[in-house]
């Protein structure tokens, strides 16, 4: 049986990235940027001042202070949008504000707070010094120089950065589309009575869910009945869609058809099971089919069992398929409670962070089996109880995950 970290990198070596398209910036937020983005203008643009105030020679202010004050003529006022086109005079003062050009001759900016208006003068009360609250043309970057590269989330400040640079569209990689099937005959939607037997379905539900917090939204939410014909009828239509995720009917009893009809329906496996707890049975293939790859993963049905494999493998695929790079938060946190299992199988305990003067504490949630929803959704991370160990001491120092559902 494949460990967690092989089958992790075996998921992600068979993940295509998806192609790329043209969006404006208004639709750009939550795609993964496809191409570097370069500065096409020095920025700051032009000279300007970074405050609002009084352009300077500061060799004219050198020994000014507030008791006493350098008496300056009012020659005129700049304001932002206005094109720079005065040149300082002798003993004279240019009113200044805020993003507005700063004439060449110019070579310091006195803060307002710093000097007093009256008439056709202005008194500087503080000292100046070359290059005073004037924020430099290309100081920040040169025309042609690259800033971000591609496999950078488009959030609002990577928006905030193409707008500024002049940018009303950029490139960026599409978002996979993706359908989620439930099997089983059990399942009853959340809602309608529920017959002796019957329970409701979450799982397609918490993966919608799951799905949507990472920016994929138009799931295809199908289910399947426990026969074979039923699982093969919903499988071939939930492969309109790039990525296929059912949950259950995938581990060894007489009902689970997922594994079988996906491999008679032309599927590879890639790998069938992981030593990892929760999460056993899980199955991933590929269907490729005209230059087209699609992939197929079967979770457990098990709720707490779906959600942390989709955590833990789904999320990474899909990430690397949207061109980001799958790097988790781990730390290291001190356990609060011993923890025991056999060894063979890492498990992924779930459990809360708390921190205690500068030390991060981790405590398991109540209720670790893997049909309790209601560990899993008090919970924030998963210990990494690994594979070969049996206990875990109170006071160990323990890797844990961020269980983070958003990119
Ligand atoms: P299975 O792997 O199909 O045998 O499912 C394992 C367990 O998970 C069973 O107790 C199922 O009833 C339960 N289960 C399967 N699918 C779901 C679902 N969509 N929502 C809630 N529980 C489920
Ligand atoms: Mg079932």
């Amino acid at each position: 049986m494949l460990t967690y970290e092989e089958a992790l990198q075996e998921i992600l070596a068979y993940v295509p990235l998806m192609p790329t398209k043209r969006l404006t910036l208004d639709t750009l937020p939550g795609f993964v940027i496809s191409e570097p983005v370069v500065a096409n203008f020095d920025m700051p643009l032009f000279d300007n001042s970074a405050v609002d105030g009084f352009g300077v020679f500061s060799s004219d202010d050198q020994l000014a202070s507030e008791s006493e004050p350098c008496k300056l003529t009012l020659q005129a006022t700049i304001q932002a949008g206005d094109h720079a086109s005065h040149a300082l005079k002798p003993n004279s003062a240019l009113k200044i504000l805020t993003g507005a050009p700063v004439p060449d001759n110019v070579d310091a900016v006195v803060m307002k707070e710093f000097t007093e208006e009256s008439n056709s003068s202005v008194f500087i009360k503080c000292s100046a010094s070359p290059g005073m609250n004037i924020r430099r043309k290309g100081e920040e970057f040169q025309a042609g120089q690259t800033i971000l590269e591609p496999g950078v989330l488009a959030n609002a400040s990577v928006i905030g950065l193409l707008a500024t640079l002049g940018y009303s569209s950029f490139s960026a990689y599409k978002k996979p589309s993706v359908a989620v099937i439930s099997t089983g005959n059990e399942l009853v939607q959340p809602g309608q009575s529920l017959k002796p037997g019957q329970i409701y379905d979450s799982n397609s539900f918490a993966l919608s869910a799951a799905l949507s917090s990472l920016g994929l939204l138009g799931i295809d939410k199908l289910h399947a009945e426990d026969n074979p014909n039923d699982t093969r009828k919903t499988l071939r239509k939930a492969l309109n869609a790039d990525v296929v995720i059912s949950c259950g009917g995938v581990s060894v009893g007489d009902y689970d058809f997922v594994k079988d009809i996906a491999e008679e329906i032309g599927i590879k496996t890639v790998f069938w099971r992981i030593a990892i707890k929760p999460g056993k049975p899980v199955y991933f293939g590929i269907l490729d089919t005209n230059n087209v790859r699609k992939l197929v993963f079967g979770l457990p049905g098990n709720p707490v069992s779906a959600l942390v494999t989709f955590h833990q493998l789904v999320k990474p695929a899909l990430m690397k398929m949207m061109g980001l790079s799958y790097q988790p938060l781990r730390l290291t946190a001190k356990l609060t409670a011993p923890l025991k299992k056999q060894a063979g199988r890492m498990e992924f305990v779930r459990g809360k962070l708390t921190t205690d003067g500068g030390q991060l504490l981790v405590s398991p949630a109540k209720g670790q089996d893997s049909h309790m929803m209601g560990g899993i959704a008090k919970a924030d991370c998963l210990i990494y109880f690994p594979l070969e160990s049996q206990l875990l001491n109170a006071g160990d120092p323990v890797t844990v995950e961020q269980l983070n559902w958003t990119l």
